[in-house]
């Protein structure tokens, strides 16, 4: 996989492209936002630093959401809580807390791969619930005429919600179908995609919450 590392520290970006080599995927750094608008078409998931010398990172991550639905990891410091809910709610579809552990590196960029090349021809091409036509060939969701500008993790979310309508399904469930070996930090992270995702779908009542065990959405949608 081509993997865009957009980072201004050298030692960082070094340490990233080596893990990333270390996995048989294809780095590129830049060290700019500016450069990283230029280039992000040639690759398929995107690591971001907020901290950037020619513009603000969560800038630059609303500016690359308006192009693309390419999933994007953003880097924060430890423990920079309001940076990562502000990434989460500007379109990134995961994070990774710096010093970046290189396991934990490489499993979100396999989860990411593994979400991305979904869709074995025995799945259903498409789940239609009243006005909700999820296309799990394309990746594209619409209410009626309306396409949805869903994040990567938005949609996945969604269509597991939809694959299950009429049944709950669990939080465990939604870490381990979006996030596989569920880093404890996810679980927070999975409250801003679904704030997100509703916010889209405008359809109040849609996705409900079932107190203590999960979410569901109806089958019967009428
Ligand atoms: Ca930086």
């Amino acid at each position: 996989m081509r993997v865009l590392i957009v980072e201004d520290d050298d030692a960082m970006a070094s340490a990233l492209e080596a893990a990333v080599v270390s996995a048989g995927h294809k780095p590129h750094r830049v060290s700019r936002g500016a450069d990283a608008l230029l280039v992000h078409r040639e690759h398929e998931v995107i690591l971001l630093d907020l901290g950037l010398p020619d513009m603000d990172g969560l800038e630059l991550l609303r500016k690359l959401r308006q192009v693309t639905g390419c999933p994007i990891l953003i880097l924060t410091a430890r423990d920079d809580e309001r940076s990562v809910v502000l990434g989460l709610r500007s379109g990134a579809d995961d994070y990774l807390v710096k010093p970046v552990k290189l396991v934990e590196l490489l499993a979100r960029i396999e989860a990411v791969t593994r979400r991305a090349g979904r869709g074995g021809p025995e799945r259903s091409h498409s789940i239609v619930l009243g006005e909700l036509d999820v296309d799990l060939d394309r990746r594209v969701a619409a209410i009626g005429s309306r396409v949805l500008s869903l994040t990567a993790t938005e949609f996945d979310l969604l269509a597991l919600l939809a694959r299950n309508a009429g049944s709950v399904v669990t939080r465990e469930q939604i870490l381990d179908a979006l996030w596989g070996d569920a880093f404890l930090a996810s679980s927070r992270a999975l409250d801003v995609h679904l704030t997100g995702l509703r916010s889209k779908l405008q359809l109040p009542g849609f996705i409900i919450n079932v107190r203590g065990v999960g979410y569901r959405v109806e089958a019967d949608q009428t």
